[in-house]
């Protein structure tokens, strides 16, 4: 029997839970880790609210979840709880499945001030991550700036500008939904360092934007490059450029229509942010793309910005004893080893790169490593002792760990919570979690 330990329950996580279910049947046992008692990671608390289709994944994972060789063990912090060494006496292979849940920093003056947030905050303040419940963003100023040309800048600007009646059916907390609700935010810039060819949203989330309800996004002409160039761009690119070009022939009457603008404002790096103790402006510097590079034209200009979210990417938490790449924001690895009997998988070891389903032939590949590595001996014989060992631990450090049967009794208690057409009212605080448990 082989045991295998996954710090992580997010779709890497899951994706390889299955993959080892799948190489090894039944000699294997599967446990996964969670800091905390709710399982899924990016598909509870990252995937947008109104997204829930992406949501529905978690089906697929709750199937692995519920066969007898994998366990869920929520509620465990690795690092503070039990250390990586120490899950590496106890299973042959330790995979840390763990993300990039911090927001990777802007770097400008004045990122400090009030009212500026990170885009893993601000998401995780709509989507009830219990860390970030309490952010209580002001809107009640009359311009947000987002920061960055990423399907996460889409999502942060489309759920600042969708109404009440667009959340339905979706599992946007309600502390949101009621800011959200009382928001007097009239434009929303999305500030991006180079131009229309180098963005990174894709199409589907970008036609989104010109489907709302009160908003119509605003793209200027000038901005674009000339059309024959979009035949040199990959076919998804091309797609959304296509789309920009709409938006920016959209007559002025119909976008009038719309109280509210979403502004594209292309060639515009951030320089510094400005104000008291909130920020009240963005100041950029104009660029010019050359070799696919933004670079200053030394023009600078002001944005007013009353809110700024800055979505411009992630970084993976490093966890005590295990290398790190400072540079690249996530474990030193070599596709996916990072030491014998510890591995990697997911944005943990790729960084915040590609959709949902990047991570299943991720975690697929990362099991045939386990796999030659077990084959080649570098695993050692198969004499570890797996969950028991942890759960001797467990009880030993008086950790109170949460089950899978008890998400169970968690979820169903979310359910019956909810608002009128929502799925669910997630609880965001871990005690509250805990206590549906009881
Ligand atoms: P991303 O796609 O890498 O976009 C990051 C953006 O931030 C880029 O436009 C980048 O510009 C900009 N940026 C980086 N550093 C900057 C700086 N210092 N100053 C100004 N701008 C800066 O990352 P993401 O939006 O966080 O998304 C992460 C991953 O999740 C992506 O793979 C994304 O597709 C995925 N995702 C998917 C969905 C969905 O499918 N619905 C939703 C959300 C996220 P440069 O290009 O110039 O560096």
């Amino acid at each position: 029997m082989r045991h295998i330990a996954i710090i992580g329950s997010g779709p890497a996580g899951y994706y390889t839970a299955e993959a080892a279910q799948k190489a090894f049947g039944d000699d294997v046992r599967v446990d996964i880790f969670d800091l905390l008692p709710v399982p899924y990671g990016l598909i509870r608390s990252g995937v947008a609210p109104d997204h829930q289709s992406i949501k529905g994944v978690s089906r697929r994972y709750e199937k692995t979840a519920l066969s007898d060789n994998v366990r869920f063990a929520g509620n465990v912090a690795v690092g503070r709880d039990v250390t990586v060494p120490e899950l590496q006496e106890l299973y042959d292979a330790v995979v840390l499945a763990t993300g990039a849940p911090q927001d990777r920093p802007l770097e400008i003056p004045g990122a400090e001030l009030g009212n500026v947030f990170g885009s893993a905050a601000f998401v995780g303040w709509y989507n009830g991550h219990p860390q970030f419940a309490d952010l209580d963003p002001d809107l009640s100023g009359e311009t947000a700036v987002v920061i960055g040309m990423g399907n996460v800048a889409l999502d942060v600007a489309r759920i600042l500008a969708k109404t009440r009646r667009e959340f339905e059916g979706s599992d946007i907390v309600s502390h949101a939904l009621e800011a959200l609700d009382k928001s007097a935010i009239e434009r929303i810039v999305v500030v991006g360092r180079r131009g229309p060819h180098q963005i990174m949203m894709t199409p589907k989330e970008l036609g989104e934007l010109g489907e709302l309800e009160r908003a119509a996004p605003h793209v200027d002409p000038l901005d674009l490059p000339d059309e024959a160039e979009d035949a040199l761009l990959e076919p998804g690119l091309r797609k959304s450029v296509t789309l920009l070009r709409g938006f920016a022939a959209a007559p002025e009457y119909v976008r009038a229509e719309k109280p509210l603008s979403i502004a594209f404002d292309f060639f515009a790096q951030p320089v510094a942010l400005h104000g008291t103790d909130r920020v009240e402006f963005l100041e950029v510097e104009r660029t010019e793309v050359v070799t696919g590079r933004a670079a200053g034209t030394g023009e600078t200009y002001r944005i007013p910005a009353s809110l700024v979210v800055s979505c411009i990417g992630y970084r993976t938490t490093p966890i005590p004893n295990v290398p790190f790449d400072e540079r690249a924001g996530r474990f030193a690895n070599d596709e996916g080893r990072i030491l014998p009997g510890l591995y990697c998988v997911g944005w943990a070891r790729r960084g915040p790169s590609g959709t949902i389903g990047t991570n299943r032939p991720d975690g697929y590949a990362l099991v045939e490593k386990i796999r030659e590595d077990i084959e080649s001996g570098a695993l050692g014989s198969a004499s570890k002792q797996g969950r028991s060992g942890f759960d001797a631990l467990a009880e030993q450090r008086g950790l109170d760990v949460v089950t899978f049967r008890d998400w169970k009794k968690i979820e169903e208690a979310e359910e019956k919570a909810a608002r009128e057409g929502a799925p669910r009212e997630k609880f965001v605080d871990i005690e509250a979690m805990i206590r549906a448990r009881d």
